[in-house]
């Protein structure tokens, strides 16, 4: 039994030695980033050039108000399996309001809201504030970044959201699908911004679980990443596989496991590693071996 299980690590084990050994310090794959991890908030802010390579449109494949709804592949791909498997269950429509949106756009966007609040009889001041609230500056906007995207059960954006068959099962569901609600009601302090309950944000599996887990929004889970260095997951779906979330800001640090790399837009880069808890078992071990010269690392001649 304990053969059959270690058989399978054998090979990670003698990769690592070889790697301790012999192989010199090129570092992780920085043209791998794929940005999904970016944190965009009022102090962490994206240039007005920023644009997603890999936008996709999905008004075809998932019900939408808008004749075009763009998203980042990668969130695109996962959105339409969500919301098919809510419509496996569910009749009520979830319509997307809005995903991808550049900066000339948020500007428009942001100076309408701000005039329509003056017009209103707001002072420019209080309209300002009343505006940061629910309209983010551009530059400020996670919709820039094609990984958020708005819905709804009509053409209107409301709290009601929170109460409807729809927005009940997103909540519910939306984390086994590499979403997270971005703007919670108990995390305002946190993000700054008022609960949107129609706001969600994809940032890939693991992490939206681990974010579920521990009850981090992002800006929690990139401070804690930062702070800690490392977060370990076990995977729920699979006893052996143990998730290593990592942060740094060395580019020629070395991992193993590498699954994705993605730069957090604030100074750093996370690298998100797949292990086998038996081979991580052999690989301290060999660490050990190494360090107490029990095995030697080869030296130049
Ligand atoms: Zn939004």
């Amino acid at each position: 039994m304990l053969c059959k299980k270690l058989r399978p690590a054998i090979l990670p084990l003698l990769v690592l030695l070889l790697t301790l050994c012999c192989a010199p310090a090129y570092g992780f794959d920085t043209a791998a980033d794929d940005h999904l991890l970016i944190l965009v908030n009022s102090a962490h802010r994206l240039d007005a050039a920023y644009q997603p390579d890999n936008l996709q449109d999905i008004a075809d494949r998932a019900p939408s108000k808008k004749g075009s709804m763009k998203l980042a592949a990668p969130a695109a791909e996962a959105y339409v399996q969500m919301i098919d498997a809510y419509r496996a269950e569910h009749r009520q429509a979830v319509y997307s309001i809005s995903g991808y949106r550049d900066y000339a756009y948020q500007k428009r966007l942001f100076l309408s809201k701000l005039n329509h609040r003056q017009q209103a009889g707001q002072s420019y001041n209080t309209a300002y504030r009343n505006t940061l609230l629910y309209t983010a500056q551009p530059g400020t906007s996670e919709h820039q970044t094609g990984l958020a995207i708005d819905l709804s059960t009509n053409a209107a954006l409301s709290n009601n959201f929170r109460n409807t068959v729809q927005g009940k099962w997103l909540l519910a569901n939306c984390w086994d699908y590499g979403f997270v609600l971005r703007y919670d009601e108990n995390k305002t302090r946190e993000t700054a911004i008022a609960y949107e309950p129609w706001h969600y944000r994809y940032v890939g599996l693991p992490h939206s679980l681990i974010m579920r887990e521990n009850d981090w929004v992002l800006e929690e889970y990139i401070s804690t990443l930062q702070q800690q260095g490392m977060v370990e997951f076990a995977d729920p779906a699979d006893d052996d596989v143990l998730w290593q979330i990592y942060w740094t800001d060395d580019t020629l640090q070395e991992f193993d496991g590498v699954q994705s790399v993605s730069s957090d837009n604030a100074g750093g880069y996370i690298i998100t590693t797949k292990t086998s808890r038996i081979s991580s078992i052999l690989t301290a071990w060999a660490r050990e071996a190494v360090s107490v010269g029990f095995l030697q690392p080869r030296t130049a001649a």
